[in-house]
């Protein structure tokens, strides 16, 4: 079976078909950074990381941006509202930029503490202003656009498919039309592409443009960075489920208007909420936890990252203290096992390099297990199925120890819980490197992980290479019943 994703263009599971062979071209909405990412906004990311990891495992070149709001997102996704950065940044008594490195880098803290790979590509709104002026114009230009009350919009009723991705009745938008929405708008759906009146005296960022100083509207900054960034088609947008009827709409309005392009983007996935018991969580309104919040409380990132993945992205998710305890519980009997065959694996067959048999019984088993994995994966990313199928590998004893191993972290290539790393750092602070470098052992963790795999797949001249290239430089591996261990020779 081939990947499948549930394409929110047509409601429909659709075969993945890169646009050029080989290659994939993703563009996820990031954060605006305005104070920290609930941990309901970890979700998405979390949702791009898996995608982005299994894309990379069918041996696709993946090429992820990411953008990071600095300006123009009001609180309102529709143009209503105050600005949120200026607001953060007044309450906080520090300038918008200052507010946008703090929260930018605590964002990449939280993500990296839960594994989230980082973006090929991270775009900062405030650094792509000319970009954003370049496609305005060009919107202009094919006449999408009006200039009322000293800001240029977004003209949707020259652009017919608008509305296409969120099932939008024009008409019954029309005639539901809510009153006390911007005066200058023709239609309530219209919105701002370049604010030079602005609402706020106080604005803190501005910029010359063809329609005089002033600042963009926060959609047109995912529509310019990704043409930029991915060229004028691209192969797939994620977001979450919230940016279906008005960010993402009008991202394909804008694009499409500027360059003639149908469809923009190929495939569209939305990730569901993470809601609380109480209600929805909402960063603006201040009633929201963080993951330190959780770390504070006594949980490991990696716990709330287990937890995200039992849910299928599709799926509301409702947290819990008692469902994170439930996920909490699952990672520690999962590391123990983990380690239990760890500490098992040095006396099974297939230890030593090439004495293991391709045709033995227990290979075909994993390769079962790894399979199933690998099409709950294709089956739109069902994380819930794929952590089955770890479990399944894990409780089945016919199996021996290193062999499974060898799968299990195979697997988590994708999961992303850290399970090699978690036998190695135990491995490596049992054998005491005391004085080595946390680079070193960092680096000969990581080339022992790569020969268990190398041995997993019978490549035995690589994994005799790896050793042999340690040696080299000194270090000696040592396979035993813990796994494998080294040290100095
Ligand atoms: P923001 O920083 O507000 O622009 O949101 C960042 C990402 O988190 C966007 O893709 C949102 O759609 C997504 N998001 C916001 N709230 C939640 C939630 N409660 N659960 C899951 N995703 C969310
Ligand atoms: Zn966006």
């Amino acid at each position: 079976m081939a990947l499948t994703l549930f394409n929110t263009l047509g409601r429909e599971l659709q075969p993945f078909e890169p646009l050029t062979p080989g290659k994939v071209g993703f563009y996820g909405c990031g954060p605006t950074v305005y104070n920290y990412a609930h941990i309901g906004n970890l979700r998405a990311y979390v949702l791009h990381d898996i995608l982005v990891r299994t894309l990379r495992r069918r041996g696709l070149a993946v090429t992820h941006v990411m953008n990071i709001t600095d300006v123009g997102h009001l609180s309102g996704d529709n143009d209503e509202g105050d600005d949120k950065m200026v607001r953060s940044a007044e309450e906080r008594g520090k300038s918008v930029l200052e507010v946008a490195d703090f929260y930018t880098q605590a964002f990449f803290n939280d993500t990296d503490r839960m594994n989230i790979s980082r973006p090929t590509v991270v775009c900062k709104a405030t650094e792509y202003i000319p970009d954003m002026i370049a496609l305005i114009k060009r919107i202009e230009e094919r006449g999408f656009t009006y200039f009322a009350g000293g800001n240029l919009y977004f003209d949707i009723s020259r652009f017919p498919a608008y509305g296409e991705l969120a099932r939008l009745r024009l008409d019954e938008l029309k005639t539901g039309a809510r009153t006390g929405v911007d005066e200058n708008k023709r239609n309530p759906q219209d919105f701002v592409l370049w604010f030079t009146k602005s609402k706020f005296e106080n604005q803190a960022l501005v910029w010359d443009s063809p329609w005089g100083r002033g600042y963009p509207g926060w959609h047109i900054e995912c529509s310019a960075m990704s043409v930029r960034c991915l060229g004028e088609t691209f192969d797939i947008h994620a977001g979450g489920i919230d940016h279906v009827p008005i960010h993402h709409t009008n991202e394909i309005a804008q694009s499409e208007a500027a360059t003639g392009k149908h469809p923009w983007v190929k495939y569209w996935l939305h990730n569901e909420f993470l809601v609380l018991d109480k209600g929805k969580m909402s960063k603006s309104t201040g009633g929201f936890l963080t993951l330190q919040s959780l770390v504070d409380a006594g949980y490991a990132p990696l716990d709330y990252r287990y937890f995200l993945l039992s849910g299928h992205y599709r799926s509301q998710l409702q947290f819990s203290y008692q469902s994170l305890d439930g996920a909490r519980n699952a990672r520690k009997s999962l590391l123990d096992r983990i380690r239990a065959l760890a500490d098992k694996a040095g006396f099974l067959p297939g230890e030593g390099e090439g004495t293991g048999s391709a045709s033995a019984p227990w290979e075909s088993k994993a390769e079962t297990y790894c399979g199933a994995f690998d099409k709950a994966l294709d089956d739109d990313l069902s994380t819930p199925r794929a952590l089955a199928e770890l479990w399944g590998l894990l409780r089945d004893s016919s199996v021996p120890a290193e062999v499974a191993l060898a799968t299990v972290f195979d697997m988590d290539q994708v999961l992303g819980l850290d399970l090699a790393e978690a036998v190695e750092r135990r491995n490596a602070s049992g054998t005491g490197h005391c004085g080595e470098s946390q680079e070193l052992i960092a680096e000969i963790e990581a080339l022992i992980a790569e020969r268990a795999l190398a041995k997993k797949a019978k490549n035995f001249a690589q994994a005799d290479g790896i050793r042999q290239r340690l040696k080299e430089q000194g270090i000696i591996l040592e396979d035993g019943p813990a796994g494998t261990t080294w040290r100095r020779g």
